[in-house]
């Protein structure tokens, strides 16, 4: 079987997918694609790159290279990455192994796209194993029968059509193969190029879409998660919908596991009225996918603010995106904190070995333990919680100061101003505090909504007062903290994208915009929600994950409603989803190759650049990554770029160091129709770009929407969004509108007077040639 996979391999390797495409006959009536349907139902090898290595989509990365150059922008001019330095890189100097300032950055993306696929990798590899040690190998991948493309990514990028929890770990090991590769060439007097180097970083990106879809399929499938469903549940979140009358069992991080047995052991003492088990970050929204039970407190920006708060009286974490200083910080309440996975041991001493009577002792006497072993974490946290519930009674309500707390401590601050300085957003702090020596709190209540709780302001402050705490407090005490969410949905219906395959194609529906995860944002999480509104109320798709998908749900109306209330939860124009946690952005770019699939019938297996050239050249999808702040950010939206898929950050992403502009000039392409290569408009005009402000993404979301492909009336709805947006928002017209218009049939009919009088003081020109076909691949 093997040998039959190597050979097949390698005449697949050999011949273009087009001529796949048509079922070469290879051995008498027997086509290729026949053949490895009968003798090997797993494999399904229809294009050129099953299993791609480090550089068999080089060619697919450099033509992307060609026409959206990296743009890089150091933050550091150092290099600590080896004994031969430091090196300064600086002025056009050198490091002692010969790299320059471009290419260590080059070098820094990668480490970054290769650190954030490792710890997608490792989550879901935890979670695979979990799952087959629990429900065997041979577990059946079913996502019911809406979803027939099962696993799109995997079946592009790996050739495999998985049917079993087993075929998923296969999965993984090609990738944490492929993963070792990319990492190895980080290292010093490695790769010496800087396309080189983005062609690696932009293959990270890829791997990091197939685990995160490898580890959101075995959670569907192994919890009984939502299998696509449209009307899944909008539950509560927020820090007021948490019963601070019960013990409280707080999960933070990323990997539902834990929470899993929580949840199991209290149904099974049916504990359900006595206790609340809420969570932060996407475990949180994981639990809510698991059980009806389980509450969000918010996204990653709420984290030392509720912990500070002292409502929880056990902390559990998993892994991702937690406080490290969260020891430390639950001391300060007297909750305790149980360590649940292996990438986050917090120093503790292991105690799995002990019964879970013995560890509860345990960390009743330190304060903390490490639990590897997770089926006892149930009862620990549990018992514990009911336990610390008693004993801290009354110390939830002084672990924040009351008003004349924060008024006493704001009269010690000196005004020396460096909260102000620190502080990456430039929030007046130090104007709220002064404002709060005099009993006057509005600031700091303003403070609360789009402070993220990273706690460098109080970590500078010379007189060390807890900010945090003061903020939290206001914020509690002048705000409505009750919001709501839909749970996290999965993947989006085969069904659905027969309905919306045409119009995205053609333009009808305006574009597809993917919200993903991170809360550093630059002014709260309104600003999200803000966008999100816009783009609905456009008839846009909106789908969001992780802790974007919680944000939108913490603005409401002036009815008192979110904007999961208002909209349906389906992927149709208008619709807003809520994928699940972060792995599930698999689900966003899985919707774009189902497109290709279902609508164009291309053909997926082994078949990345023709079906990432595809959504390229045709499908309207854009993701924005407002709050970017991970390195699985990074290799989340580097991914999505070699998808053909452009992403916007937020201000704060620039410091990832690197973006893909092009020079806004025609593009080249070769169209398939009119055989030849022609000059076209630029559209994506980038494959990731940064925006200001919230104004400004909003006005680059229909242009990065805009293709090739798009038809008349398509464009002309793309235009009509970037003309009305950018006057709603900048007053003026859009300076480069006429790149965008190819023929006066692009231009929408209620604007046509005004942009004809644009075009005119433009000298603007229509195109002898629209494209029919085009592509990258020729
Ligand atoms: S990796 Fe190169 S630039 Fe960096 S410290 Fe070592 S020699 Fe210097
Ligand atoms: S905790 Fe809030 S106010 Fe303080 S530095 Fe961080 S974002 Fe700024
Ligand atoms: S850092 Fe502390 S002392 Fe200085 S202005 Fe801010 S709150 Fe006041």
């Amino acid at each position: 079987m093997v040998k039959f996979m190597r050979v097949e391999r390698d005449i697949k390797r050999a011949i273009a997918p087009t001529i796949l495409s048509k079922n070469l006959k290879i051995k008498g009536n027997i086509t290729v694609k026949e053949l490895i349907e009968e003798t090997d139902k797993e494999l399904k090898l229809e294009g050129p790159n099953p299993m791609p290595k480090v550089t068999d989509l080089r060619y697919w990365d450099f033509k992307l290279l060609n026409r959206y150059q990296p743009f890089y922008m150091p933050i550091c001019d150092m290099c600590c990455l080896c004994t031969y330095g430091k090196c300064d890189l600086s002025k056009g100097k050198k490091g002692a192994c010969g790299i320059d300032m471009k290419l260590q950055q080059a070098r820094t993306v990668l480490l970054a796209c290769c650190i954030g696929t490792a710890c997608h990798a490792a989550h879901c590899r935890h979670l695979v194993d979990t799952l087959i040690k629990k429900l065997g190998k041979d577990y059946p991948i079913d996502l019911g029968n809406s979803i027939e493309v099962e696993a799109p990514i995997i079946r592009t990028v790996t050739g495999m059509r998985v049917k079993t929890l087993g075929d998923l770990k296969k999965v993984l090991e090609y990738c944490e193969e492929q993963l070792t590769h990319l990492l190895s060439a980080t290292h010093t007097g490695q790769e010496g190029d800087v396309l080189d180097f983005e062609s690696k970083a932009l293959h990270a990106g890829m791997l990091d879409d197939v685990v995160r879809e490898v580890g959101d399929i075995a959670q569907i499938v192994g919890y009984r998660m939502p299998k696509g469903d449209i009307e899944t549940p909008v539950v509560d979140m927020g820090i007021n919908c948490i019963d601070t009358n019960k013990p409280v069992i707080l999960c933070i991080g990323h990997n539902v596991v834990p929470s899993t047995y929580i949840i199991d052991y209290m149904e099974e003492k049916g504990l359900e009225e006595e206790i609340e088990v809420c969570g932060i970050c996407c475990t949180a929204l994981d639990a809510t996918r698991y059980s009806s039970d389980a509450k969000i407190v918010g996204p990653l920006s709420r984290q030392l603010m509720f912990i500070r708060s002292g409502v929880a009286d056990v902390i559990v974490v998993d892994e991702q995106c937690i406080r490290v200083d969260i020891l430390e910080e639950a001391k300060k309440t007297g909750s305790v904190v149980i360590a649940t996975n292996d990438k986050m041991c917090l120093g503790l001493e292991d105690l799995s070995h002990l019964s879970e009577d013995e560890i509860i002792n345990r960390i009743l006497r330190e304060g903390a333990g490490l639990v590897l072993d997770e089926s006892k974490v149930g009862k620990v946290a549990v018992e514990l919680a009911r336990i610390l519930f008693k004993s801290r009674r009354g110390m939830k309500e002084r672990c924040l100061p009351g008003l004349e707390g924060i008024r006493a401590l704001a009269n010690k601050c000196t005004e020396c101003g460096w909260c102000n300085r620190v502080c990456p957003n430039s929030f007046d702090v130090m104007e709220s505090i002064i404002d709060a020596k005099e009993g006057r709190f509005e600031k700091l209540a303003d403070l609360y909504k789009r402070c993220y709780s990273c706690g460098r302001c109080e970590s500078e402050c010379e007189r060390d007062l807890p900010l945090v705490s003061m903020i939290t407090k206001v914020g509690e005490l002048y705000h409505s903290l009750e919001f709501r969410v839909r749970a996290g949905r999965g993947p989006i219906q085969d069904v659905e994208i027969r309905k919306v395959g045409a119009p995205i194609v053609f333009g009808e529906i305006p574009g597809v915009v993917a919200f993903a995860g991170c809360t550093n944002y630059p002014n709260g999480e309104e600003e999200l929600a803000l966008m999100a509104k816009e783009l609905l109320e456009r008839k846009y798709i909106v789908v969001a994950a992780g802790c974007a998908s919680m944000s939108i749900g913490m603005w409401k109306d002036k009815d008192g409603k979110t904007l999961y209330e208002k909209y349906p939860g389906e992927f149709k124009a208008g619709g807003l989803i809520n994928a699940g946690p972060c792995l599930s952005n698999c689900h966003v770019s899985g919707a774009a190759i189902k497109i290709a699939n279902i609508f164009a019938k291309l053909p997926l297996e082994g078949n990345f650049a023709q079906v990432a050239d595809y959504i390229l050249n045709r499908v309207g999808a854009v993701g924005v990554a407002w709050g970017a702040m991970s390195q699985k950010a990074a290799a989340i939206a580097t991914g999505f770029n070699r998808w053909g898929i452009p992403i916007i950050v937020g201000p704060h992403g620039i410091k990832y160091r690197r973006l893909y502009l092009s020079d806004g000039e025609d593009f080249e392409v070769y169209d398939k129709k009119l055989k030849k290569v022609i000059k076209i408009d630029p559209t994506p005009e980038h494959l990731i770009t940064a925006a200001e402000n919230f104004k400004e993404c909003l006005c680059m979301i229909p242009k990065l929407c805009m293709r090739p492909n798009d038809g008349n009336k398509g464009r002309s709805m793309k235009v009509y969004h970037y003309v009305t947006l950018y006057e709603k928002y900048f007053d003026c017209m859009p300076p480069d509108l006429e790149k965008f218009i190819r023929t006066e049939r692009d231009i929408p009919f209620m604007l046509k007077d005004k942009i004809m009088g644009y075009l005119k003081e433009k000298g603007w020109e229509p195109r002898k040639e629209i494209p029919q076909e085009p592509t990258l691949l020729y």
